[in-house]
């Protein structure tokens, strides 16, 4: 093989992995949430009457007390700085989809020369990061380009580790002088809200007086892929666009299925349990861990907790997961498709909706009563997703998702939703008016003794569908690998509120109005189900009748992220998030302009990256054998041989059409960006991709043609199969 790809597999083999660090017997209970300001520390450290105030702003939402913030950040800072953290820093989420941290020392200069650590209510409460080039889509001018942070007390602050000092951590909100969110975590505090006041009349409906407040849980699955370090930083693309960008399929791919819950490397298995430990620190319940489909691809799943938690969790644990890598001697990619023709990463989004007092509202009750509440709540689900199914994909649109989506081997685009039998055949039977024999269970009419129980048993499972019941939740399935949980999770807030409140509205008129509640339930559930049934698919997602169907259905299918993004603002989108005062239509706009913006930056890098890489390492390799079989066949010629010119034609004609893919990119790189971000992007997605993918096409064929000691990109094999 050529030197430089040599010189990594040799690296591959003599690394040696780093030493636990940890005592064997250590037990998990140990060390979980040692770096954690939970409220248990805050009990400890915090007179009773700041603590209260404390755990009544979490609990129910009432304003922070500005005098409890003084006391609080400085038992903060006297318990961070036992930690050995020296600064602290406001960490928030821009659009980016990035976590972006500002920090700043607890020292302060006293006037005499020396400095005192000082860490004041207002530090805590408020920060000014300079943030202006954080993506705002136009929503701040340069006069007022400041954005502000703003302490999240719902979200815990930590003390994250460092060999070089330790840093205390603050969720914290980023919103821009004029209180418009910059950021991923103010509207799911906003759509929480909106959720839970619409669910609370509902609950209110059944009987439930003043119930808690009702809350979101998300628990993401995380799909992702070890490389080594040493094939990681000889593959320019890998390094820059996360992704490969060339690279033939190896001989051998997942068909063998071989690797999917597999016993895991012996490497990995360190890199395993060195996070968890990482994450257990920080109170992340890290659960599950197993091999996925693809070779060198795995997958952890924390527990489900608040989506509010769980989103700024999630950020931390693919931080985590990136860092812990390295110390491993590899690259954690979160790319939705680092290896074409090789399954991608996704992250699955659980989803349900309750809290501490009444559990999950997704789960099929004990008796009659309980089961209608399931079936409503339920059935707010199937009329959110058939009327927003489009904000859904929106929220999932990006360039490298769109590899994934629709790829066989995740969800198509198309937004429908799974119930299982048991829950499919209920809701058929009360889209045909109710009272009519269930599938096992005798007589079906809401609300009266005669309802069936519903098993819990989630049965059937099936993989194809973007959004499935699973017996206690939904699993939100398109959500990609690279992606914050926020996005989706602010929808699904928001599409729920609005579901909730046609429910509640329609449920509260009809009672005012004499009507039997009971019967007012089955009239609800009837009308949902046969407005929104079309949203209900039980088939196989990945067969090619669906999306023909689905057309019929009326159900959208947009494929790509420029076909998706135009759904943020639709004018029923804009009067949706305006009426829960989620966004305002400027918030909109912003998100959609940020999202093009994303999209065109990203597909941009790659493109001159395909560019370089095609012209500086592709082309002369294949030139120097050309020439090389060039010079044999004259050699031959002269010698009076007669040469075969096969393997000379199988070499000239991809390097032809290399040379003409180059040409056709470096035009289409030159050409002037539109100024409009819709122009940009649609001319990204119908002129770029297809000059890079041409480009892409005959260097593979020539990866296959080239002497291999000429070839210095690390191949497909090579790097999912040494680790
Ligand atoms: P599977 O592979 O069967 O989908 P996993 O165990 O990999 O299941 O992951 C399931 C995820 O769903 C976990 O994060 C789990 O905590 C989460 N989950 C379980 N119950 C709920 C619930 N009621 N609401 C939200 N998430 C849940
Ligand atoms: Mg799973």
């Amino acid at each position: 093989a050529n030197q430089v790809r040599l010189q990594a597999i040799k690296g591959v083999e003599s690394s040696v992995p780093p030493a636990f660090s940890f005592d064997p017997g250590e037990e998990p209970g140990q060390i979980f949430g040692e770096n954690v300001f939970s409220l248990n520390v805050m009990q400890k450290r915090l007179p009773k009457s700041v603590y209260k105030s404390v755990v009544s702003t979490i609990e129910k939402s009432t304003p922070l007390d500005p005098a409890v913030a003084d006391a609080v950040a400085s038992a903060m800072k006297d318990w961070a700085m036992e930690k050995g953290a020296t600064h602290y820093a406001h960490v928030f989420y821009p659009l980016t989809g990035l976590t972006a941290e500002k920090h700043d020392s607890f020292l302060d200069p006293v006037g005499d020369g020396t400095a005192f650590a000082s860490f004041s209510g207002k530090t805590l409460i408020q920060g000014e990061p300079d943030a202006s080039s954080f993506p705002n889509g136009g929503l701040r001018n340069t006069f007022e380009a400041r954005g502000y942070t703003g302490w999240d007390v719902m979200s815990p602050a930590y003390v994250l580790e460092n060999p070089n000092g330790n840093t205390l951590c603050i969720p914290t909100i980023f919103i821009s002088m004029t209180g418009e969110a910059l950021d991923h975590k103010t509207p799911v505090l906003r759509s929480q809200q909106a959720m839970s006041a619409q669910a609370k009349r509902v609950l209110e409906l059944f009987g439930h007086d003043e119930p808690d407040n009702v809350v979101a849980y998300c628990g993401p699955e995380q799909e992702y892929f070890l490389v080594d370090s040493h094939f990681f930083t000889a593959r320019p693309d890998l390094l820059n666009a996360g992704r490969t960008l060339f690279g033939a399929k190896p001989p051998k791919g997942q068909e063998f299925d071989d690797h999917y819950f597999g016993a895991i490397p012996e490497r990995v298995l360190g890199f395993m349990m060195d996070t968890e430990r990482e994450l257990f620190k920080l109170g992340i319940p890290a659960k599950t861990r197993h091999n996925e489909v693809a070779p060198g691809q795995f997958e952890v799943a924390p527990m489900f907790e608040r989506a509010n938690e769980a989103s700024d969790h999630q950020q931390l644990l693919m931080t985590t997961f990136k860092s812990v890598a390295r110390k491993h001697g590899m690259e954690c990619l979160f790319h939705e498709k680092p290896f074409d023709g090789v399954n991608g990463s996704g992250k699955h989004v659980n989803f349900s909706l309750g809290n501490s007092e009444l559990g999950s509202l997704l789960v099929p009750g004990d008796n009659p009563h309980d089961n209608a509440q399931f079936l409503v709540f339920c059935a707010a689900v199937i009329r959110a997703v058939d009327l927003y199914g489009g904000l859904l994909r929106s929220s999932v649109a990006s360039a490298s998702n769109d590899h994934r989506l629709g790829a066989n081997e995740a969800p198509p685009a198309i937004i429908s939703i799974f119930l299982g039998d048991q829950l499919a055949d209920v809701f058929d039977q009360i889209a045909k008016g109710g009272a009519t024999h269930s599938k096992e269970k005798g007589t079906l009419t809401i609300g009266v003794d005669t309802l069936p129980n519903l098993s819990k048993d989630p049965g059937d499972r099936n993989r194809t569908s973007p959004f499935a019941f699973t017996g206690n939740r939904f699993e939100f399935r398109a959500p990609g690998s690279n992606q914050t949980v926020a996005g989706p999770m602010v929808v699904l807030n928001t599409i729920m509120a609005e579901a909730l409140d046609h429910a509640a509205t329609y449920l509260e008129t009809e009672v005012a109005r004499g009507t039997d509640f009971n019967e007012a339930v089955q009239a609800l559930l009837t009308s949902i189900v046969s407005d929104h049934g079309k949203v209900i698919f039980n088939g196989n997602g990945y067969s090619d009748e669906w999306p023909i169907e689905a057309e019929q259905r009326g159900l959208k299918n947009l494929r790509t992220t420029v076909d998706a993004l135009p759904e943020l603002i639709s004018p029923e989108a804009v009067e949706l998030f305006g009426k829960y005062a989620v966004f305002n239509e400027r918030e909109m706009h912003s998100r959609y302009e940020v999202g093009l913006e994303q999209y065109v930056l990203s597909i941009s890098v790659e493109a001159n990256l395909t560019l370089e890489m095609g012209t500086t390492i592709i082309l002369p390799a294949a030139v120097r054998y050309q020439t090389e079989l060039a010079t044999n066949v004259s050699a031959l010629k002269a010698a009076g041989v007669e040469a075969d010119l096969a393997d000379l034609e199988a070499v000239s004609v991809p390097l032809a059409a290399l040379r003409a893919g180059l040409k056709e990119l470096a035009a289409a790189v030159a050409h002037d960006h539109p100024e409009d971000g819709m122009e940009a992007a649609t001319f990204c997605r119908d002129t770029v991709i297809p000059a890079m993918a041409a480009v892409r096409e005959a260097a593979d064929v020539l990866e296959g043609v080239v002497a291999d000691d000429l070839w210095s990109l690390p191949t497909y094999q090579e790097m999912l199969y040494l680790l």
